[in-house]
């Protein structure tokens, strides 16, 4: 269909190859050529003025211009005749995505959507940082904290806080990060296991670095929760005296299980990963996603040499200490929470710290009471706590709501008050764990079961309380209308009971 290029006329696109065949650029510095050496013309568009061949040419490409245009001017038409009349269901439709971007604009945490306002602005919000920030630290964010510890980690810690480091009643809140990772390195060193795993002190702070740097940035979750389930460990091995009891792998095997056991939590529980069939539900065929990812990520982190805090033990040990870790990381699945009591409670009648399947369920019971222990430290260091933990159950509920997936009872923030949340939990998931632990170790009755009582006495007369308000709410009120919806909050604060214990917490 291409005229030859001697027939070339001023509408033409020609393209010129050279005698090997490659295409050549038409220009001023074009080297002349030889009667041995032709340079070739090609036609490759004729007469791309012409609207008729323009046509031909988008014929050729496969378009049917005239039956395109045809439609087009049908929908004009169409567009124009309606306009008019736009039906209801069109109105209906604008309503409901009205109402659903005005929702979208007011829930904070869905700001990644980029609809939310803040509209509070000069107003004090309860967490003011966590929707400013990605869920995963920044680079500046992590070496400005890096740069701290390593200025930090020199320096000696006092006797004090040794001390201090050792009780149940410490204090997280007090501390920045780059504080808590010099106290993690304090618990290892004082727990000697820096001298006896001659563990480097360079390989101590890149390997706690990297634990810092891999949790993120969500309310509950994060590296203060890591520390605080670390530390609460730490002072069951010292208020126990484990180390008379148990060799020091053992030791070293919880510790760090602690410190690792929620490395990379985005904020969703396992329900919500297997409801949502996200990557991790996937990878782990809905089996303990998380837990198989916090596990997995801890030894990623291991093996990097420069952060390998087992480095200098034999092949046989580290194969124990992986073995152990994650043993006790997967024991922190709250759906295995019966089974690991029961099985405790089966041994404990003739618990024998000689027999390694005892030792092995002890430190699964150890870490899981670590993990749940916010409610025995002291109010003004626990109910902060609570505060972030129902952040994130209700983020997570939203979402559900959001995504239309299956809500998680005990995360509705429509359903749940901060004391039901806890009486139930205490009642029949916490209490019932910690006294098993008491009965092997007497002596932790005054320093984890007591304060525990004392945090159920307080919620459950914050529940009274909160009933009270409601009852007198709804007798107050003379309008049908409004008895009806204090009645229904009621009815949601009940249905919210001993049912509110959270299977799946922490
Ligand atoms: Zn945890």
């Amino acid at each position: 269909m291409f005229r030859s290029a001697a027939e070339a006329g001023p509408h033409d696109i020609l393209k010129m190859y050279n005698p090997k065949g490659n295409i050549i650029n038409i220009s001023p510095r074009l080297e002349p050529n030889s009667p041995d050496s032709c340079y070739k013309l090609e036609v490759v568009a004729a007469d791309c003025n012409s609207e008729p061949l323009g046509a031909e040419l988008a014929g050729a490409l496969g378009f049917d211009l005239s039956s395109m245009e045809k439609r087009l001017q049908g929908l004009e038409k169409k567009i124009l005749m309606e306009a008019g009349e736009t039906p209801a269901v069109v109105y209906e439709m604008k309503k409901q995505v009205d109402s659903f971007r005005e929702k979208l604009e007011s829930v904070e945490h869905l700001s990644w959507l980029g609809l939310f306002k803040d509209l509070s602005e000069g107003t004090l919000k309860p967490s003011p940082f966590y929707h400013k920030r990605t869920l995963h630290k920044t680079r500046e964010e992590c070496e400005h904290v890096r740069e701290k510890f390593l200025q930090m980690s020199s320096l000696e810690v006092s006797e004090e806080v040794r001390q201090y480091l050792k009780t149940p009643t410490f204090d997280n809140w007090q501390w920045e990060d780059a504080e808590i990772m010099v106290l993690l390195q304090v618990m290892y060193v004082d727990l000697d296991f820096t001298a006896t795993f001659n563990i480097e002190p360079d390989v101590l702070h890149q390997f706690l670095f990297e634990i810092y740097r891999r949790y993120n940035n969500i309310p509950f979750h994060n590296f203060k929760h890591c520390f605080c389930v670390t530390q609460m460990m730490y002072g069951l091995i010292w208020l126990t005296d484990l180390r008379s009891k148990m060799d020091s792998i053992d030791l070293l095997i919880m510790l760090t299980s602690a410190i690792c056991h929620d490395l990379d939590h985005t904020g969703y529980n396992n329900a919500y990963q297997i409801n949502a069939r996200t990557e991790l539900a996937l990878r782990y065929n809905d089996i303990s996603p998380l837990e198989n990812h916090h596990c997995a990520v801890a030894f990623e982190v291991l093996e990097r040499t420069e952060c390998n805090i087992f480095r200098n033990l034999s092949m046989d040990q580290f194969k124990r200490i992986r073995e152990g870790i994650i043993k006790c990381i997967l024991a922190t699945d709250m759906t295995r929470h019966n089974e690991i009591l029961n099985k405790f409670k089966s041994i404990l009648p003739t618990f024998d710290f000689t027999s390694k399947e005892h030792r092995d369920v002890l430190m699964m019971i150890l870490i899981k009471v670590s993990d749940i222990s916010n409610e025995a430290r002291p109010m003004e260091v626990a109910e902060p706590w609570l505060d972030c933990l129902l952040q994130e159950f209700f983020n997570q509920s939203d979402m559900e709501k959001l995504e239309g997936l299956p809500v998680t009872p005990f995360m509705d923030r429509d359903k749940v008050s901060k004391p039901s949340s806890q009486t139930g939990f205490i009642r029949f998931v916490l209490l019932p764990l910690f006294i098993e632990l008491a009965n092997l170790f007497p002596c932790l009755e005054q320093h984890i079961i007591d304060p525990v009582r004392k945090a159920l006495d307080y919620y459950t007369e914050m529940e009274k309380a909160l009933e009270r308000e409601t009852q007198n709410r709804a007798h107050s009120d003379v309008t049908g209308k409004s008895k009806e919806a204090a009645g229904s909050r009621r009815e949601s604060q009940t249905n919210a009971g001993p049912e509110a214990q959270r299977p799946h917490a922490q």
